[in-house]
């Protein structure tokens, strides 16, 4: 790919928002949750597991366990029961728990609002904590770096590397503030329907002008 401005790329992000909000004029966070707690759950679980798999688990769970005091109370072994088909459940089990325990002892059960505040919670890395502030409260503090955030910004040639701080650095300078929940949004549904990892649809793929392809073997 010749080399691109720093305009250039902007301009070009702005024309990829563009018509991946076309081609998706629904796009939304796709795990099913009730409030922050709820989502602060299910994106604990959503480590290495689909989303469809996490709202199976959840329909069931939160049926269970309605505040983060019920979390924190319930014998281990029970939610690692619950949780165990996302797989990593004993890890996950303990986050959530010791997550919640927190949540109850210092902020009275609710789920904080700050990035500085959710950061510091057991499990809670930058990745969950933007997307409890983003889709349970609408606070644009970064961008999402999931798998197919990550492969969609390398392929499409906005930022390069696996380093999900860099990358969502590099992405918040393209993108901005108010599209940043969004755009994540955006790159999410693009990688599931239409860029895969394994078999990216270039042929049919509604961004294939401004796409460079960068790693795609042709
Ligand atoms: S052109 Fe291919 S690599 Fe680029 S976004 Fe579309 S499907 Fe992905």
């Amino acid at each position: 790919m010749p080399r691109e401005s720093n305009a250039d790329k902007f301009e070009r992000t702005q024309k990829i928002l563009s018509a991946l909000g076309r081609a998706y004029p629904g796009a939304h966070c796709e795990l099913n949750f009730s409030g922050p707690l709820q989502l602060l759950v299910a994106t604990i679980l959503s480590a290495q597991c689909t989303d469809k798999r996490v709202n199976l688990v959840t329909a069931e769970l939160f049926k269970k366990y309605r505040t983060a005091k019920d979390f924190a109370a319930a014998p281990p072994a029970e939610i690692e029961e619950a949780v165990k088909s996302t797989g990593f459940f004993r890890n996950k089990a303990k986050n959530i728990q010791a997550c919640c325990a927190a949540l109850v002892e210092k902020v009275g059960g609710e789920v904080p609002r700050t990035m500085d505040e959710l950061h510091a919670l057991a499990g809670v890395g930058r990745k969950t904590a933007n997307v409890v502030l983003g889709n349970a409260f609408g606070i644009n503090v970064g961008v999402v770096v999931d798998t197919h955030v990550t492969r969609l910004a390398n392929r499409l040639g906005l930022a390069k590397g696996a380093d999900a701080v860099k990358l969502e650095q590099e992405l918040m300078k393209l993108v901005p503030q108010d599209d940043w929940a969004l755009f994540s949004h955006l790159l999410i549904w693009h990688g599931r329907r239409r860029c895969d990892a394994r078999k990216p649809d270039c042929a049919n793929c509604e961004i294939k002008k401004l796409c460079p392809q960068i790693g795609v073997k042709k």
